[in-house]
């Protein structure tokens, strides 16, 4: 068996690479880099696809986020930032990116334990700060981690209750359900990522905001374009943050394979769970209708995940362990962040989880000789 990466961008290209030629010498063509043609028109599919009225491109996932929450503190505060007494709830366990962009819009980031099955934002934890904390609390961020839809019907009646924004991290879940809705369009604003790893992902970085409040649209607009309507007369401080004309017609041909792509994820999740079945001291990612698989992560206990972690490495197979710690464990939130409580479940994640191989053009052979190369060392 050769190797098993974690994902294979190149088999992806081969799978459409007409397409995306084509897609980029009509770009070559045309010579327009910067807000050209095939943005709008990137926008106008995301649009349709997500059911949304309004998709704004912006540079990177992060500025999704960061340019979401500093419209927000615009729209509701009237100010340029929140200030540190303002307070976000979030997850501890996610990508550096989510509770610094929190830092970012200048508001403090409250970590709330996560469900252990889920691995995502535990909803009644969250309910019983609210209980105590409400009055500094403006809004919460759910991320959809590994693609797994967080329980939104609780998240949106917390934040009807407390009168909380929602903005959805959907990075890791482009075309994820609840409930029949596409993640990123059920909070007050969705913020997506198309790193070239995620389900949706360009040739560099990129991202994309999306929301139903056309107030907040037109703020948002603004502020990843200098900061005003038209960027010789700025209103706020804004950023130089756009999606580039390439990646808007690299992203245009992608989002057509998407649906497909995520339903190959599901299958590959099917097999993996099937080839677990017998595994004892494998925990595997609990199944949720609308899950798009960015990855398949299981756990591993009793302290065996590092070497396991080593023997698949031998046999050449690629894994990841996402993440090795936890937000609030790192020096950039020390006395920038408040705990809600134990973060207890959080810090067992990082030293149970394991990623596994998790590509759409995976082949059922070789999820095959990963579950059994997992057996020589784990029953
Ligand atoms: C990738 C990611 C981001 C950041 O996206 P970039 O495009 O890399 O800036 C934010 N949050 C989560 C959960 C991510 O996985």
């Amino acid at each position: 068996m050769k190797a098993v990466p974690l994902l294979d961008l190149k088999r992806q290209f081969q799978y459409m690479e007409a397409e995306l030629m084509e897609a980029l010498r009509r770009c070559l063509d045309h010579q327009r880099w910067i807000l050209g043609p095939e943005v709008e028109e990137f926008e106008e599919a995301a649009r349709s696809y997500l059911r949304v009225s309004n998709a704004i491109g912006v540079a990177s996932g992060t500025d999704a986020l960061v340019v979401a929450l500093r419209a927000l503190a615009i729209k509701i505060k009237g100010r340029e930032y929140f200030d540190p007494a303002d307070e976000i709830i979030t997850t501890p366990f996610t990508f550096t990116a989510t509770g610094d962009a929190i830092l970012r819009a200048g508001a403090t980031p409250v970590f709330v334990d996560i469900d252990p099955l889920s691995f995502n934002l535990n909803p009644e934890r969250m309910g019983e700060y609210l209980e105590n904390h409400a009055e500094r609390v403006v809004g919460i961020l759910p991320v959809h981690l590994y693609g797994n839809p967080c329980q939104m019907d609780q998240i949106m009646e917390l934040a009807e209750a407390y009168g909380l924004f929602v903005v959805e991290d959907v990075a890791q879940a482009f075309g994820g359900e609840w409930e029949g809705r596409k993640l990123g369009t059920i909070g007050t604003v969705g913020a997506f990522s198309f790193f070239p790893t995620k389900n949706l992902g360009g040739w560099g970085d990129g991202g994309l905001v999306v929301t139903d409040d056309e107030e907040l649209a037109e703020i948002i607009r603004m502020l990843g374009r200098h900061g005003g309507r038209d960027k010789y007369n700025a209103e706020h401080i804004g950023y130089n943050s756009r999606l580039d004309t390439f990646q808007a017609a690299i992203l245009k041909v992608k989002l057509k394979h998407v649906d497909e792509f995520n339903k190959r994820r599901r299958q590959i999740a099917a097999l993996y769970e099937k080839g677990f079945s017998t595994f004892e001291s494998v925990e595997l990612p609990h199944f949720q209708g609308g899950h798009v698989f960015h990855q398949y992560t299981i756990r591993i206990k009793k302290g065996n995940r590092d070497k396991a972690r080593e023997h698949l490495k031998q046999r050449a197979v690629a894994t990841a362990v996402y993440y090795p710690l936890c937000l609030h464990q790192m020096s950039l939130f020390l006395g920038r962040c408040r705990m809600a409580g134990s973060l207890r479940e959080a810090e067992r994640a990082t030293k149970e989880v394991l990623s596994l191989p998790m590509d759409p053009l995976l082949e059922e052979k070789e999820v095959a000789y990963v579950v059994s190369t997992l057996r020589e060392v784990l029953t």
